[in-house]
Parts: C-alpha cells; sequence; structure tokens
C-alpha cells in the first residue's frame, strides 16, 4: 500500500483490504489450526524458514490483519497482538531480558506496570528501578548499569497524566544503546507516533481507546525495526544462534523485524497469551473510527477540565493541556492534536465529598476503565488503591479527593449537566 497515506486513511485501509470477490470486511478465522498439503512445506514453517499459518497461539490471519493496521498506524517494521495490555508489556520485557537483568523505567506507569516491574519481574530474576522521568538526564543516567538492557516510559503517564521527555529520554537510551520501550496506550498513534520521537518498540493496551467500545480485552507490540541490536553488543538472544531454531541468527534472518519476530515464536509460543481472532476483528473494526473518536474524547476532555477548573467544589485539576500542569510545554511539544481524554481532579472536602460526588452521578458510569466511549469515573483511594496505607496511596500519586474522569463522546452539555449535579455535594 501507498507508504505516504494519511493517519486518517490508514484508519479505515490499513491492515485488511478484500481481494476480488471477497468479504469487503475482514473476516473472522475462527480456527485454532491451518491444513497443510505436504510434510516438507510445515516443516520449512517450523523452522521459521518460510512464515505462514501453522496454529493460532502463534499467528491467526484475523489476528495479522490487526497487527498490521496497528503496525502501519505506528509506522513500524511488524506488530505482535496479546490478548491483554499486560501480556504485550510482560512480551516486551521478556524478549531482551533474563534473569539477572535490569531495567529502567520511569516512576509515572499504569498501577499494573508497576506491580508487574516491581514484584512479577524481580521474581523472575529482572530488576526494575523506577526514576522520577523528570530528574536531569544525568541523575537519570546514575541509574544505568552495565546490566539495563530496557528504558520503559509512558506517552502519558499514570495518575499524573505526565507527558513524557522523548527527546531526553530518547537520546539516554541512544548513547547508552539501551533499547526504549514506550506504552503509547493513552495517546494511541492519532495523537502521538513514539517511533517518530526515538522509541524503538511501542506496546499498547488495545483494550482501551483503540477498542473504544468496552468490549474486548487485548495488547499489542510495534516493531521499529529502528534499533541496531549488533552494534549494542548485549542482546545475544537476538544476535547470536539460537539452539531452539537449529542456530538460527534472528538479526541474520529477519533483519530489522528480528524484536517482533522472536517476540511472536519464542515469548507468545511459550507463555501464550494469544489474541482471539473475535477479539482482534473487534480492535480492527473500532480503529476504523479511532480518528474520529480520539479528536472528540480530547475536545470533550479539554472542556471538561476548563469546566471543572472553574468549579467552586473543586480543588485542582490535572489535564495535561491546562497550563498549570506540570508538562504542560512537554504536551503543547508533543501532543499537538490533543492530550486524550483523561483527566483528574480533587472535590473540596477530601475522601468523603468524593464519595458523595460518585454516588449522585447518572449519566456518567463509575467503573474501573478508561478509553471508552461512555464517560467514566473512577475514585482510586476508595476502589483500584484501598489496600494501599494513605502514605502509599500518596506516593503513587493518589489523593482521598481524587477522582478520575475518563471522558467520552456525549455531548458536552449534557456531561456538564450531570457533572453540576453530583456537584452539588
Ligand atoms: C489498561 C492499561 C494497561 C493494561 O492493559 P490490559 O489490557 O488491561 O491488560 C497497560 N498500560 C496502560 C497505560 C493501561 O491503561
Amino acid at each position: 500500500m501507498n507508504k505516504n497515506l494519511s493517519t486518517e486513511t490508514l484508519c479505515i485501509h490499513g491492515g485488511y483490504k478484500a481481494g476480488d470477490g471477497e468479504a469487503q470486511v475482514l473476516p473472522i478465522t475462527q480456527s485454532t489450526t491451518f491444513r497443510h498439503e505436504s510434510p516438507e512445506h510445515l516443516a520449512d514453517l517450523f523452522d521459521l524458514k518460510e512464515l505462514g499459518w501453522i496454529y493460532s497461539r502463534i499467528g491467526n490471519p484475523t489476528v495479522g490483519h490487526f497487527e498490521e493496521k496497528v503496525n502501519s498506524l505506528e509506522g513500524g517494521v511488524g506488530a505482535l497482538a496479546f490478548a491483554s495490555g499486560q501480556a504485550a508489556i510482560t512480551a516486551s520485557i521478556l524478549t531482551v531480558c533474563n534473569a539477572g537483568d535490569h531495567v529502567l523505567a520511569s516512576t509515572n506507569l499504569y498501577g499494573g506496570t508497576i506491580t508487574l516491574f516491581t514484584s512479577t519481574l524481580a521474581k523472575l530474576g529482572i530488576q526494575v528501578s523506577l526514576v522520577d522521568p523528570d530528574a536531569s538526564r544525568e541523575e537519570i543516567e546514575t541509574q544505568i548499569k552495565e546490566n539495563t538492557k530496557v528504558i520503559y516510559g509512558e506517552t502519558i503517564g499514570n495518575p499524573g497524566l505526565n507527558v513524557l521527555d522523548f527527546e531526553k529520554f530518547s537520546s539516554i537510551a541512544k548513547d547508552n544503546k539501551i533499547v526504549f520501550i514506550v506504552d503509547n496506550t493513552f495517546a494511541t498513534p492519532i495523537l502521538f507516533k513514539p517511533l517518530e520521537h526515538g522509541a524503538n518498540i511501542v506496546v499498547h493496551s488495545a483494550t482501551k481507546y483503540i477498542d473504544g467500545h468496552a468490549t474486548s480485552l487485548g495488547g499489542v507490540i510495534v516493531d521499529g525495526g529502528n534499533f541496531d541490536w549488533k552494534a549494542a553488543g548485549k542482546y545475544p538472544d537476538l544476535t547470536e544462534p539460537d539452539p531452539s531454531y537449529h542456530g538460527m541468527v534472528f538479526t541474520d534472518s529477519f533483519g530489522p523485524a528480528a524484536y517482533i519476530l522472536k517476540a511472536r515464536v519464542h515469548i507468545l509460543r511459550d507463555f501464550g497469551g494469544a489474541l482471539s481472532a473475535f477479539n482482534a476483528f473487534m480492535f480492527h473494526n473500532s480503529l476504523e473510527t479511532l480518528h474520529l473518536r480520539m479528536e472528540k474524547h480530547c475536545s470533550n476532555a479539554l472542556a471538561l477540565a476548563k469546566y471543572l477548573e472553574a468549579h467552586d467544589n473543586i480543588e485542582w485539576v490535572k489535564y495535561p493541556l491546562l497550563e498549570n500542569h506540570e508538562t504542560y510545554d512537554l504536551a503543547k511539544k508533543y501532543l499537538v492534536n490533543g492530550a486524550s481524554g483523561v483527566l483528574s481532579f480533587g472535590v473540596k472536602g477530601g475522601y468523603d465529598k468524593a464519595l458523595e460526588f460518585m454516588k449522585k452521578i447518572e449519566l456518567i458510569s463509575l467503573v474501573t476503565h478508561v478509553g471508552d466511549l461512555r464517560t467514566s469515573v473512577l475514585h482510586p483511594a476508595s476502589t483500584s488503591h484501598r489496600q494501599l496505607s494513605e502514605e502509599e496511596q500518596a506516593v503513587s500519586g493518589v489523593t482521598p479527593d481524587l477522582i478520575r474522569l475518563s471522558v467520552g463522546l456525549e455531548n458536552i452539555d449534557d456531561l456538564i449537566a450531570d457533572l453540576d449535579e453530583a456537584l452539588l455535594i
């Protein structure tokens, strides 16, 4: 396909394209396995001498078209889908890290990623250091060790909605020859393409805006093909003979797509966590309207941020494109098409008033989710973070009054009317 198509057109035409007489819409290949006429051909597929369908844990045509669409939107050399965002993030790390390796990550991360990094990866012998992303380049570099294999951040981080300084992080990664992985879930490739700003690998929870209708769990990794594994000299799994594939060297056999092939035929093959064909179909469909949805998520969120900022019962509001946000300058620099649909605010009166507010909302739903086309709220102190002490909550940026609002696609006046009512507390 024409490489110069715009992002909007790729939302619609990237991925599946019907051939002569074929279904116009992506068919669901609901089959675990694929029939082959010759044992020699199947043997070649197993040896990766040729790429083709073998078994749906390793690849499936419907899932493949979803991968192609996301890959075209992010501008990578290949993508790989998973059953959830968490599975994708886990695989993005395990593809290049073994026991004894180290990851340097920003502190501003999704809660599930923090737990994965600090608890579960630690059990596998992979150590993760969390650094304040606003620290100076020199301070961040003091955390880099001989065995640091990954630098990790989120385009728009949780829960403060801090925009990552790509110039700083990508130059640290480049100068130290470390792969730079970015979770782009909140921004989506509509608002920001990390590969154009020095990232090497992009991960998404497709469950959020890519789905956008709160129907399906999924995740995806995109490989930028822009990291020189050989020159880095510290990724033997990609650059040295692989005994489980008759001594094949991934960088020799697959060139710039070595990482994403390795992720598929080792991590996805062995750990499972494959995306179902049905969910891939749902995502492929939803992506067709992602550009329109993100535009409206952004404009509604900015309007609500300004409305809340001016409200007497509101203590504070955080949204990257409000001038008082700590990373406002970075948001202006990187998020020129909008800062996505999530904002947070504190109600006057703290915990009790926050709960009263949560009871009074009607149009807006109380759910544990973001990125849906229905506006929703969550009060982390009484839900997702309730097992933590108030001090622990504070460390992770959760205050007793904090309410997270994921702004949907409803008419803005109806949303304001619901908030007006609920804020009579
Ligand atoms: C939700 C989320 C995840 C985890 O994705 P799941 O699909 O729920 O596993 C990871 N990163 C970010 C930024 C998220 O919002």
